[in-house]
């Protein structure tokens, strides 16, 4: 298969991850028998030192024309004091919303080797878990209906949360469609007591679970879902919901694996271009010292091929590197936990992942 990776290397360690990224994608290619083409463009602050602007016509286009995109990470305190729409986190929304993105899918792993890093007890997360949460990215109450009106106690606000069928059933289909390529357990998260649109998604999900009889499939409340999620994150494959409760739900299911620098993320829209992306920012207090931890960008990378390219057998072999590597003791500083000894350095635990592919 030959296919063409836009890079989008952005600030602070962006480029050295996506360095690392770019190895293991090329490795893995060659072991397969594919070719990845990688075209790199400007973004974030890089892209307004060097055009004025966070995201350039030429990296949207850029973006449009390839098959999928790797982004590292933007911003850094130099350009912390610009106004709003110039600076470098503007162009994020600006990327996600050029491609369509509308499903957001993040997972939450905790490795058995990193297990001391979660915040849970032994007893909880012993033998680890393996969690992928799908969002729900481009509708309701953060797009809804908003302002200000005169209510019974005088001038409110009021923000509008608001499902159409066609929104859920697009999300719907990506989180059963992922649950397929997992453990086939899907769970719904809603407030269907309370709120009318819940009861629309609920009734949705429903009626596309009838489709996927192979996905064992529930629903949960949002309140039930954030306790459970501390109390027995094991019980969960995937986890479909709104753009509100899977925001929120995300990054508590983030924290619980303890590590920011394992965990990667995807973006999707209707076509099986995707845009690919670790889940911490730029890291500026340890850019250009070679020790960050290039993990979740890997992993992105690894994702990119499982959702974009449907290389399901590569993507496992990178994950199988990634696993590996951690089982053998390796870490970078931000894993070491209370561990002795020296930490690796990005290249050095890139240079460890290649080796185990
Ligand atoms: P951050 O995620 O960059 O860093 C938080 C802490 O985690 C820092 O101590 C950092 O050193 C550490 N860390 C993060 N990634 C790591 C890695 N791969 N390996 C080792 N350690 C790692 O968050 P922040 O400090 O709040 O933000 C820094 C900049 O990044 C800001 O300009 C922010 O706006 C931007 N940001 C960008 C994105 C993005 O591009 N998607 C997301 C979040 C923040």
């Amino acid at each position: 298969m030959e296919l063409n990776i836009a890079l989008l290397k952005g600030d602070g360690i962006g480029p050295e991850i996506v360095d690392s990224a770019v190895a293991v994608l090329e490795k893995t290619a060659a072991k397969f028998g594919h070719k990845f083409n990688f075209t790199p463009y400007l973004i974030g602050g890089c892209a307004i030192d060097e055009t004025g602007l966070p995201l350039p016509q030429e990296t949207v286009d850029g973006c449009l024309a390839s098959d999928s995109v790797l982004l590292g990470a933007v911003g850094g305190p130099k350009w912390d004091g610009l106004a709003g729409d110039i600076r470098p986190e503007k162009a994020l929304l600006g990327i996600r919303s050029a491609m369509g993105l509308y499903t957001n899918l993040r997972p939450a792993k905790l490795y058995p080797a990193l297990r001391g890093a979660s915040p849970l007890k032994d007893e909880i997360v012993g033998g680890g878990f393996d969690i992928l949460i799908v969002r729900e990215l481009t509708g309701g109450i953060y797009f809804g209906d908003r302002g200000y009106r005169e209510g019974k106690y005088g001038t409110e606000a009021f923000d509008t949360e608001a499902y159409s069928v066609t929104e859920i059933e697009r999300i719907g289909k990506a989180a059963f469609e992922a649950a397929m390529k997992r453990g086939k357990r899907l769970c719904s998260v809603d407030k269907a007591n309370v709120l009318e649109s819940s009861r629309l998604w609920r009734k949705t999900m429903h009626e596309m679970a009838e489709s996927y009889p192979e996905v064992e499939y529930r629903d949960m409340f949002v309140d039930n879902a954030a306790m459970q999620l501390v109390r027995d994150p094991k019980q969960f494959d995937v986890i479909v919901t709104s753009n509100m409760f899977g925001d929120i739900l995300s990054d508590e299911a983030s924290q619980i694996t303890g590590s920011i620098g394992m965990l990667a993320s995807a973006s999707l829209g209707a076509s099986k271009r995707g845009l690919y992306e670790p889940i911490h920012g730029s890291a500026p207090d340890i850019a250009g010292t070679n020790a960050a931890n290039p993990i979740a960008t890997i992993l992105s990378g690894a994702m990119m091929l499982r959702y974009s390219f449907g290389l399901a057998k590569e993507a496992d072999t990178i994950e199988a590197a990634v696993d590996k590597a951690l089982n053998d003791g390796h870490r970078t500083a931000d894993l070491m936990g209370t561990d002795k000894g020296k930490p690796l350095t990005c290249t050095e635990m890139t240079e460890v992942i290649l080796k185990n592919i």
